[in-house]
């Protein structure tokens, strides 16, 4: 059953973004006029330095037919904890995450709602086709990081080329919250509570004015962030590198002992020195991975992430449980998907 009466809201984050701001909204009134009466725009002011909140304030005063809203941070904390603070705030069916610089192509919001109302899935996400725009080392080192994030991480996979741009129904936003951890990992948290999904391919044009806040150092760090909180393996790999590298030791020990019994000492002290090294070495690798091994346990347990996500309740339960999205001891539940 599809929905008739629905509220999406766009949340966008905004740093320094006097530039773009009022095209950006002139752009969603005009592209996406089907869809206003069930549209907001959820702005989050991320400690602008420049006029940006007041011109938000100037857009909210000026009451049009579109819902516009404003969430200002007390200073600039970064576009992750900007979303995390939307989505802990909006209380709407869906939430659109987008930038600001019209580089999410707003008429892909209609498509985007189109799945979810009318084929009922819960996470629509924007795949970029075509990275032309990009240079190509950053297109390399994209694709090298999304090759390695997805090896590493053996639960949570990221589609490759998804930003941060698509359509998150309720449940996943209500899931998102209770991912507590303070390094937040966008697209990694965004995929950590399931539920069904659909790409949807689409051409990123380049900013429509102002200029990107990123550069290769905090890609670097932010690419390091989404591997760290996503996989211990980093961590944990060095007891199997201790354990190889411990084998080959003993092995070559095993040859040098019986070579020098043969046929003599060559060079007094060689024997028993490269017999301590190896066998020291590989004893210090064992020793890193065994910290690394707790250390990556209590890396996870400090997150403290819900243990599970149950996406429906069905049969006589369903009768004796509160409705709605309840939040349990160790992880969430919802009654049933309620807008199908
Ligand atoms: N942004 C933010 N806080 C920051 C940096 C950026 O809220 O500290 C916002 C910015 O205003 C824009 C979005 O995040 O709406 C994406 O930023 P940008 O276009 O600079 O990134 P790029 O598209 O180059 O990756
Ligand atoms: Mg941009």
């Amino acid at each position: 059953m599809a929905k008739a009466n629905y509220l999406v809201s766009l949340i966008v984050p905004v740093y320094n973004e006097e530039a773009t701001i009022e095209i950006f909204v002139s752009t969603i009134k005009k592209k996406l006029s089907a869809e206003l009466s069930h549209l907001e725009i959820v702005f989050v002011d991320d400690g602008s330095k420049d006029s940006s909140a007041a011109l938000i304030e100037e857009l909210i005063a000026a009451q049009s037919e579109l819902k516009i809203s404003l969430i200002k941070l007390s200073r600039n904390f970064g576009k992750e904890a900007a979303m995390t603070a939307a989505l802990d705030i909006v209380n709407s069916d869906a939430v659109i995450p987008m930038d600001v610089d019209l580089q999410d192509p707003p008429e892909l919001v209609l498509e985007f709602i189109r799945i979810w109302r009318d084929e009922g899935i819960d996470h629509v996400y924007g795949v970029r086709v075509d990275r032309s725009q990009d240079t190509e080392m950053k297109r390399m080192t994209s694709g090298g990081f999304y090759f390695v994030f997805n090896r590493l991480s053996n639960k949570v996979k990221i589609p490759a080329n998804a930003g941060d741009f698509r359509l998150m129904d309720r449940k996943i936003v209500e899931t998102v919250r209770l991912l507590h951890e303070s390094n937040r990992f966008m697209k990694g948290l965004f995929a950590w509570p399931g539920f069904s999904s659909k790409g949807v391919p689409y051409q990123r044009p380049p900013r429509v004015a102002g200029n990107s806040k990123w550069n290769y150092w905090k890609l670097w760090n932010f690419a390091l962030d989404g591997i760290v909180s996503f996989s211990s393996l980093p961590l944990r790999v060095w007891s199997y590198i201790g354990a190889g590298v411990g084998l080959l030791a003993f092995v070559y020990m095993c040859w040098i002992i019986i070579e020098t019994m043969i046929s003599g000492i060559d060079v007094p002290g060689y024997a028993s020195t490269m017999c301590a090294v190896l066998f020291l070495g590989a004893v210090q690798l064992i020793s890193i991975g065994i910290l690394g091994e707790y250390l990556g346990r209590i890396s996870e347990e400090a997150k403290h992430r819900p243990v599970y996500v149950a996406q429906q309740i069905k049969g006589d339960l369903a009768k004796r449980v509160p409705p709605g999205a309840q939040h349990t001891a160790s992880g969430i539940y919802f009654m049933q998907d309620d807008n199908k």
